[in-house]
């Protein structure tokens, strides 16, 4: 088997169409039925992504944009007594601005910005203690697998794995020793959708103190709040969505609760996984984007998703927006609208995908699932045929016309069995 045949993403290049000022669905989305039977964009989101953590008055210079601060240091009074800051590891003006803007955006109280997705993860785990146990979602990003597989045990934490879309096998896996349940929805690159609520509910109906995540990097704050939901942390990659422009690799993580906020602020400070205040200030500004990024994202994969769907060299589309996705109920209910992620299985053999992806102009392909074991790739359906595709921000037309002209490149190939 071919690595790199697995899974595919791609992030797109931003176009220059970014306009501050065309808020949300606008009516006619709603009535053309995009978003229609979604929950209600959260209110205000637009304004306070531009304004939370921004205000100008926090400054001498009142600066509208916050300034990128790259002191390590802060003079201090007199020892001990200081203006907030000491050291940028255990607290950065700028870092600060970011925090504040997410924790309104996923409506928290708090939030913690790390230095990747994975930094996240990891300080996030530093919550336990050796003997403690974690239930993860059986599908989940590969980087997030490997850690859980392969060196969380060694530090002592017991792992198992569930399909937290069935409730009973989530709680057929529940411990007296478990403290964390690790959810991503949708997953990838399976899509699988996982209804937050119910497990958020059953997870604590079953033991109150047990840590639930959930991984949103692929929903965004702008279309899914898990913490309303009954999770205890929202975490993401900022990698993608939320900073949005590939150039800032960070992790976030959002919370009400004081007593993990207090233990999370800790570890973010005695484990140091922090962001560079220069990341800081651009996934800030991309935040300022947000809803109309995602809104265009699900506008493109929509359409790429039906093209792909009604198109006979395709075996079979996952896009949680469409009737035909498993949980496309739950997705409604849980969310004000879907992200640009679309897996499919192209008809015919590994070549046949290659071929296909190696056509691709506008999108092209990078990501593998190299870091899950080949025996679960198997029972988790990922084939030498799935292909998952990042929609992106280019011309819809321009995205259709590259999907179609690979595809009929995939189809011409010798040993072809259409
Ligand atoms: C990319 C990703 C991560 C890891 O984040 P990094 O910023 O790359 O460390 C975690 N979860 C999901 C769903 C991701 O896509």
């Amino acid at each position: 088997m071919n690595i790199f045949t697995l899974s595919y993403h791609f992030q797109a290049a931003l176009t220059k169409n970014e306009r501050f000022k065309t808020m949300l669905p606008s009516e006619s989305d709603e009535q053309s039925g995009l978003f229609a039977g979604f929950r209600p964009a959260f209110k205000s989101f637009a304004t306070e992504a531009i304004h939370v953590g921004q205000e100008p008055e926090q400054w001498k210079s009142m600066a509208v944009v916050p300034p990128i601060s790259l002191s390590t240091t802060f003079k201090q009074h007199e020892p001990g007594n200081h203006a907030g800051y000491e050291y940028s590891r255990s607290g950065n003006p700028t870092r600060n601005c970011l925090e504040k803007a997410v924790a309104a955006l996923d409506g928290a109280k708090y939030c913690i910005a790390l230095a990747s997705g994975l930094a996240a993860t990891v300080t996030i785990t530093h919550l336990l203690k050796a003997g403690d146990g974690i239930v993860c979602m059986d599908d989940v990003y590969g980087g997030t697998n490997r850690y859980f597989q392969r060196i969380a045990p060694d530090l002592g934490l017991e792992v198992s794995f569930a399909d937290c879309t069935k409730p009973e096998l989530l709680k057929a896996a529940l411990k007296a020793n478990t403290k964390l349940v690790w959810i991503e929805t949708p997953t990838n690159p399976m899509m699988k959708v996982v209804d937050i609520k119910t497990c958020a509910d059953l997870v604590h109906g079953h033991n109150k103190d047990i840590v639930v995540v959930v991984d949103n990097t692929f929903m965004s704050a702008y279309f899914q709040r898990p913490l309303a939901l009954g999770a205890d942390i929202c975490m993401y990659s900022a990698t993608k969505y939320m900073n949005g422009h590939s150039d800032v690799v960070m992790g976030l993580a959002s919370m009400n609760r004081d007593d993990l906020y207090e233990r999370l602020k800790f570890l973010q400070n005695a484990l140091g996984g922090v962001p560079s205040p220069f990341d800081c200030f651009l996934c800030n500004r991309g935040l300022k984007t947000l809803q109309l990024r995602m809104a265009q994202h699900f506008k493109n994969a929509m359409a790429a998703a039906k093209f792909l769907e009604a198109n006979p060299r395709v075996e079979r589309v996952i896009f949680p927006a469409l009737p035909s996705h498993p949980q496309h109920e739950v997705m409604k209910r849980q969310c004000t609208g879907c992200p640009g992620m679309i897996t499919f299985y192209i008809k015919g053999k590994l070549e046949h995908a290659t071929t296909f992806l190696k056509s691709l102009k506008v999108i092209y392909a990078i990501m593998t699932h190299a870091s899950v074991p080949e025996k679960e790739r198997k029972v988790l359906g990922i084939s030498d045929t799935l292909i998952r595709l990042s929609v992106g921000l280019e011309d819809e037309a321009d995205i259709i016309e590259d999907l179609a002209q690979a595809l009929a490149a995939a189809v011409s190939i010798k040993h072809a069995l259409y």
